[in-house]
């Protein structure tokens, strides 16, 4: 009997092995397609927004809605599942307003960025 158990075990260990590295693999693809669905959804929204802007159907204004600047006006969304729901920013205030965001959400969650894909 000795020998059959010699036997079992080198078997169990390697189906855990196995078990272990299917589970984190499935565990990795879980967060690729979240974070690819998130990006999906991110880049959906941007092209519903140019869409619209070049069949006039969304107004891009000139200036930054938030200080008031011109230049290169920036489509923020708050929630990319509203796609024409943006705020027109320039490029200073679209990256002080995603910092702002990234310091609300990070520590609330204890890491960055876990639910939110951004
Ligand atoms: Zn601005
Ligand atoms: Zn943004």
């Amino acid at each position: 009997m000795s020998d059959i158990k010699t036997e079992l075990v080198p078997h169990e260990v390697i189906e855990n092995q196995l078990l272990v590295a299917l589970d984190d693999k499935s565990k990795v693809a879980k967060y690729h397609r979240k974070h690819h669905d998130n990006n999906r959804e991110q880049f959906r929204a941007h092209d519903a927004v140019w869409y619209a802007v070049s069949r006039g159907r969304l107004k891009k204004p000139d200036v930054c809605s938030v200080c008031g600047d011109g230049g290169k006006m920036h489509a923020h969304h708050e929630d990319y599942s509203k796609r024409l729901d943006v705020v027109w920013v320039c490029e200073e205030c679209h990256n002080n307003i995603h910092i702002k965001h990234r310091e609300r959400c990070a520590p609330k969650r204890g890491r960055a960025h876990a639910d939110c894909g951004d």
